[in-house]
């Protein structure tokens, strides 16, 4: 069975703070944390982070400068402590602005803007990717759960912001923040893996296939229909390698190895619009990087875990 070391994250998978989840129930404490001088936030507009694109490094406010902000719809949310000082998500989308976002009173903001996370990625130090991945899918979710499933009514935040309660007196159902699980594979045939672009992707970006898991459905069964169903491929040993957080906007990414029975392929068009097998020795000579736009085979971004997949198997690690 593959294992992964401690040390091999994958990007936006480390936040680097202690989530304290049992703390975060005692609204009190949550309280005096959030008004606390030392306290950081983690501000987004729109899905968009706050960053310093020159110098790739997230920008995060003081107790005093969020303190100036115009008054928010919700508290914001708490993610965790690093030593003693706690970071919170603040949700700044009620601020009307332009394409940029809206200027900040911060003394860094002439340097910040708020940007699409996928943008920097993994120019990012990893921990702050994971930082402002985690603070971007907190607040998706919230923003995308005011309303109660179940009656309709309107919901609050409580626990810090990790729970969402109906207010609905006779329902009062609890929501909490979601992920999706979705199932990423490489499927090998002896010295050659299945790449294929699929027309979400940009032309010559070849990757990894992928899908999201269904109700009743293990993973290794969501990879085996997924390879089936977009390659026209029966696969056997399906392992597990290692998952991400991509909150693009609320997924977790499982990430697997799978064996194909044969090299035949039958790839539905209405899917991808080519998958074929690249051999070892053929990717190594000519795949270029994702942001080398004119290339004709690239590879996909930096911070992905479908690279992890790719780049483990060609330096023979699985
Ligand atoms: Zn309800």
């Amino acid at each position: 069975m593959f294992r992964l070391a401690r040390s091999e994250t994958n990007f936006y998978a480390d936040c680097g703070l202690d989530r304290v989840s049992e703390r975060r129930k005692d609204s009190a404490w949550v309280a005096e944390r959030l008004f606390h001088a030392e306290t950081r936030f983690v501000p987004l507009w729109r899905s968009r982070n706050y960053v310093d694109p020159k110098a790739a490094r997230a920008i995060l406010l003081s107790a005093e400068e969020h303190k100036a902000l115009p008054p928010a719809r919700e508290e914001p949310v708490f993610l965790g402590l690093a030593g003693e000082i706690a970071y919170f998500a603040c949700d700044l989308s009620h601020i009307d602005a332009g394409e940029e976002g809206p200027a900040l009173p911060s003394a860094l903001s002439g340097q910040a803007t708020f940007l699409d996370l996928r943008l920097l990625g993994p120019r990012l130090a990893r921990s702050e990717g994971g930082l402002l991945a985690y603070a971007r899918g907190m607040l998706t979710w919230h923003r995308r759960h005011r309303f109660c499933g179940q009656c309709g009514a309107p919901t609050r935040p409580t626990e810090g912001g990790h729970v969402r309660v109906c207010t609905a007196e006779a329902c009062k159902m609890e929501q909490f923040p979601r992920t999706d699980p979705a199932v990423i594979m490489l499927v090998t045939h002896g010295d050659a893996c299945l790449l294929g672009n699929n027309p979400r992707f940009p032309p010559g970006m070849y990757s990894t296939l992928a899908g999201f898991v269904e109700p009743g459905e293990t993973l290794e069964a969501a990879v085996a229909r997924e390879v089936f169903e977009e390659a026209g491929c029966r696969v056997r040993n399906v392992a597990y390698h290692s998952s991400q957080p991509w909150p693009f906007p609320t997924s977790l990414m499982l990430g697997f190895y799978a064996e194909a029975e044969s090299d035949a392929l039958a790839v539905n068009q209405e899917e991808l619009r080519d998958a074929r097998w690249f051999r070892r020795d053929w990717i190594k000579a000519n795949a270029r990087e994702f942001h080398e736009q004119d290339a004709p085979f690239r590879l996909p971004r930096q911070d992905s875990i479908a690279r992890r997949l790719i780049d483990d198997w060609l330096k023979g690690e699985v």
